[in-house]
């Protein structure tokens, strides 16, 4: 009997077209609420939250020295072994011991930015950060060098983000850089 009766129904909604209706009315509630869409990079600029894990960065004390000591527990902890740490002895005061890295670097293709490596460094010398424009021309530039990982970041780790920023170009060494302006944010309505 249940089996007639939903034949019945489906031949109701099919005669009234109830599937198209449904289908329409919620493309109709589309077209009349607001957009989200991110006017991205002209216009804005997404601040992922602190706990993003972006590019590594490698990081300075706040007296400038390096806080790498080239243990290599990273290089250990990385299950695609895409790290490379080759230490070297320094005693000009660059680190905070007499032991740096000569060369640290991370093949970003490779990274899983699963974060054993932030986890397993001691000194706290190694953040993921939050630089997630990670696109290259060359396949050379996916291998991140510890000069380009000890520069400046654009958002710093205090900042708690999860808002919207508007867009800025600047010209630099390298050509034209989209950067976030941190004074005028806000947050992403849904
Ligand atoms: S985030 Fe994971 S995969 Fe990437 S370098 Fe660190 S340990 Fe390796
Ligand atoms: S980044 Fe941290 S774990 Fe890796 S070599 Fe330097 S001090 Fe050791």
């Amino acid at each position: 009997m249940s089996g007639i009766g939903d034949c019945i129904i489906g031949f109701v909604k099919k005669a009234l077209f109830a599937d198209f209706i449904k289908g329409l009315n919620i493309t109709l509630k589309y077209n009349f609420s607001k957009s989200i869409t991110l006017r991205y990079p002209d216009d804005e600029k997404w601040i992922p939250h602190k706990r993003w894990r972006g590019l590594h960065t490698l990081n300075k004390d706040d007296k400038g020295r390096e806080l790498c000591v080239a243990c290599e527990l990273c290089a250990r902890a990385c299950p695609t072994n895409c790290i490379t740490v080759v230490p070297m002895e320094d005693d000009t005061g660059k680190g905070i011991t007499d032991r740096i890295a000569k060369i640290w670097t991370v093949d970003i293709v490779r990274c899983l930015f699963c974060g054993y490596c932030e986890d397993a460094c001691p000194t706290r010398a190694l953040r993921l950060g939050r630089d997630y424009e990670l696109s290259v021309i060359d396949i050379k530039g996916t291998f991140k060098t510890k000069k380009e990982l000890l520069q400046q970041k654009d958002i710093p780790e205090g900042v708690e983000g999860g808002v919207i920023a508007k867009a800025r170009f600047v010209r630099t060494d390298d050509g034209i850089k989209v950067v976030a302006d941190l004074g005028q944010t806000k947050k992403r309505k849904l």
